[in-house]
């Protein structure tokens, strides 16, 4: 199955193919500051699951609050996210799941950073629910 998230303005797109290695919502300040939202919703996926790239994005770098470098990849026209790398996530594109725009897109099947989540965000029950985000427990 081939997937395509794109920018607010369509300048920038990315299509992927098959399902994504994991799938998750992270509570953390640079999430919040990046989405505008109270938490991102990020699908990783190998670097050879990409089959298209359009346009050329404008790159971020940020160090995360658990010390891990990532690189967030966004439109210069329109200032959506359109894809991330992160080390956590070494050989992987993290693509904020909003931008394929898909009611369909699988659920997330983790919470990170649940220490800075908003208190009136209540994630699912079956989620593994991680406080912290770590090297140990990525
Ligand atoms: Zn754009
Ligand atoms: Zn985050």
């Amino acid at each position: 199955m081939e997937r395509e998230a794109r920018c607010m303005c369509g300048q920038l797109s990315i299509k992927v193919q098959g399902e994504p290695s994991v799938c998750l919502v992270c509570n953390c300040n640079n999430c919040q500051r990046r989405t505008g939202s109270v938490f991102g919703v990020g699908a990783y996926f190998l670097h050879d699951q990409i089959v298209d790239k359009q346009g050329t994005p404008k790159k971020f770098h940020i160090q995360s609050d658990s010390g891990n470098a990532i690189d967030s990849f966004f439109c210069s026209n329109c200032g959506s996210t359109l894809y991330l790398e992160a080390e956590l996530f070494a050989g992987m594109v993290g693509i904020p799941v909003g931008c394929f725009t898909d009611p369909d897109f699988p659920e997330p099947t983790m919470s990170a950073w649940n220490q800075s989540k908003y208190h009136w965000v209540k994630h699912p029950e079956h989620w593994i629910n991680m406080p912290q985000q770590t090297p140990d427990n990525p």
